[in-house]
């Protein structure tokens, strides 16, 4: 296994339809997916949003593709030299609960799509994670047409053309299409070239201020340490921007609820880093890409069974404001997705007056009654406030049926 020695500095989701191999495909690029041997604080984390990380080499003395690898000895014995390490955000396709992927998404560079062979295109999923991307604007997209090893020649033909139609007028369109075996690890180089080529690591300015989006939250201590021994809550999540250093003071935003005579106020809560994990190992300092874990001050009751996912941290004073009710711009998909079980895709009515929606606001979902439906533009009243500035994508999910599904995307306007 291939030992990360760099804090990944590039997030890139995995989509597509269940069974299609994103996992394997992961697996295939990092090495062991879930690592018995690393800290209980990083496989907590990975566990709910599935990270990876893996880092893409090269072997100077080769020619594209068989030049780029994850393994640290080139076939003629050399030594690879790494080129960046990216981090992998693996999302669960069986759940199809859009929020999940879509909070992962938040904070995706970019992504590969998998779509096997041995179906016929689209299945449920592949299109529904399309339109995700689609909507929230993610168009550095690889795809990786999987599972070849199981068809013939005509077959994987006849799939490549299916997928070059089902992504035409996407922004998918020009993505390329990669046919790989992700079980056999073939054509892990060229896939390693077409990510090196297509999803880059964005531009970060050095100067922003520090904004830690919290995806999941947690107490390390075993049951039964001594109150002196205790050590404070981790939050896991990612950074989007700035670059955070222990002993920082941070505030996380919109806080908790305190009871304040009779009525309910979120106040924002205010600690200190104490612990950086990025990659395998501990940091002094980090900055956006991959998954971190924050050791905080904060009392691990607050941050037990994820009591502050959703949550941003900043340096105090300089984060969005705390929001019960906003106005966003809609922009409505025209048809919701099939899924397996319920058959045809419907058209998507506009948005009413008082029917609920589930909104994700970064990595916080909540549920929002909307208070005011125009024609493009409505506003909603939260159950859970969010902390949010002007500008953000919000993913809206109707409920049809059993589930909630995606119906467009927001930008919050006030
Ligand atoms: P996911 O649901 O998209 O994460 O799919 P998984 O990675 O769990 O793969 C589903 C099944 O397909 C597993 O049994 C894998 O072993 C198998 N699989 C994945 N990729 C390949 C491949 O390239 N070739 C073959 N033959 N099987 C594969
Ligand atoms: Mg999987």
């Amino acid at each position: 296994m291939t030992r990360n020695h760099q804090q990944p500095e590039v997030n890139i989701g995995l989509v597509g339809h269940v069974d299609h191999g994103k996992t394997t495909l992961v697996q295939a690029l990092s090495g062991s997916w879930t690592d018995q041997h690393s800290e209980e604080m990083k496989r907590g984390i990975s566990i709910r949003l599935g990270y990876a990380d893996a880092t893409f080499r090269e072997c100077p003395d080769m020619d594209a593709p068989e030049r780029y690898t994850v393994a640290e000895e080139c076939p003629d014995g050399t030594e690879s030299e790494p080129l960046r390490t990216v981090s992998f955000v693996d999302a669960p396709g069986h759940e199809t609960l859009m929020a999940t992927m879509l909070s992962g998404a938040s904070i995706m560079d970019g992504a590969v799509l998998v779509v096997s062979a041995t179906e016929t295109v689209p299945q449920a999923q592949t299109q529904e994670h399309l339109m995700a991307l689609d909507s929230i604007g993610i168009d550095n997209i690889v795809i990786a047409q999987n599972k070849v090893d199981l068809v013939d020649n005509d077959r994987a033909r006849t799939n490549y053309e299916e997928i070059q139609e089902f992504v035409a007028g996407t922004v998918a369109e020009d993505a390329p299409v990669v046919p790989v075996s992700a079980g056999q690890e073939v054509n892990m180089d060229l896939l390693i070239q077409a990510i090196e080529e297509e999803i880059p690591t964005p531009e970060r300015d050095p100067d922003a201020d520090a904004r830690l989006h919290v995806a999941r939250s947690f107490d390390i201590n075993r049951p039964g340490t001594r109150a002196d021994e205790l050590l404070g809550g981790v939050l896991g999540g990612s950074l989007v921007a700035g670059e955070l250093t222990p002993d920082e003071e941070i505030e996380l935003r919109p806080g908790r609820e305190v009871e304040h005579g009779g009525q309910t106020e979120w106040q924002p809560i205010t600690t200190d880093v104490r612990s950086l994990q990025a990659g395998d190992e501990s940091a002094e300092s980090v900055t956006p890409g991959g998954l971190l874990g924050v050791g905080t001050g904060l009392d691990p009751s607050l941050t037990k069974g994820d009591g502050l996912a959703g949550r941003i941290a900043g340096p105090p004073g300089t984060l969005p404001p705390t929001r019960e009710t906003f106005t966003m711009e809609v922009s409505l998909l025209d048809r919701i997705v099939a899924s397996s079980d319920d058959g045809e895709s419907t058209d998507v009515e506009p948005v009413s007056t008082g029917e609920p929606l589930m909104l994700t606001v970064g990595t916080a979902t909540t549920v929002g009654s909307v208070t005011s439906a125009r024609d493009d533009e409505c506003e909603v009243a939260l159950k859970r406030p969010v902390c949010a500035a002007a500008g953000a994508s919000i993913a809206i999910n109707r409920r049809v049926g059993a589930r909630w599904r995606l119906i467009g995307v927001g930008t919050l306007t006030e």
